[in-house]
């Protein structure tokens, strides 16, 4: 922010202009190498996550874990699935019909 308090307190050895112009520069290098460093950083996150085997995130964004409903046998997302001890079911209906 040096530039910008330099541009608030023209001394007179700059015109306005060059200053504002130099701040303009100074400030897209900046944004140019903060959006490097990103650009970088999310390529070894990927990089990462490829050696380490898929996230519990990826699995999540990728397909969906597909569960069986013990009465009914269709299949459904398993974060919409309902859970007992030993199965999954799509609705509670038939949860609770499991002990009839
Ligand atoms: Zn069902």
């Amino acid at each position: 922010m040096l530039w910008l308090l330099r541009v608030i307190g023209y001394t007179g050895t700059l015109s306005f202009q060059t200053a504002v112009v130099m701040g303009l520069i100074k400030l897209l290098i900046l944004v140019a190498v903060v959006w490097l460093v990103l650009k970088f950083w999310r390529r070894a996150q990927i990089g990462n996550r490829r050696a380490g085997g898929a996230s519990a995130r990826d699995q999540a964004t990728a397909a969906p874990v597909m569960v069986r409903c013990a009465r009914c046998q269709v299949h459904l997302p398993q974060s919409r699935a309902l859970r007992t001890d030993d199965a999954w079911y799509c609705c509670a209906e038939h949860r609770d019909a499991k002990s009839d």
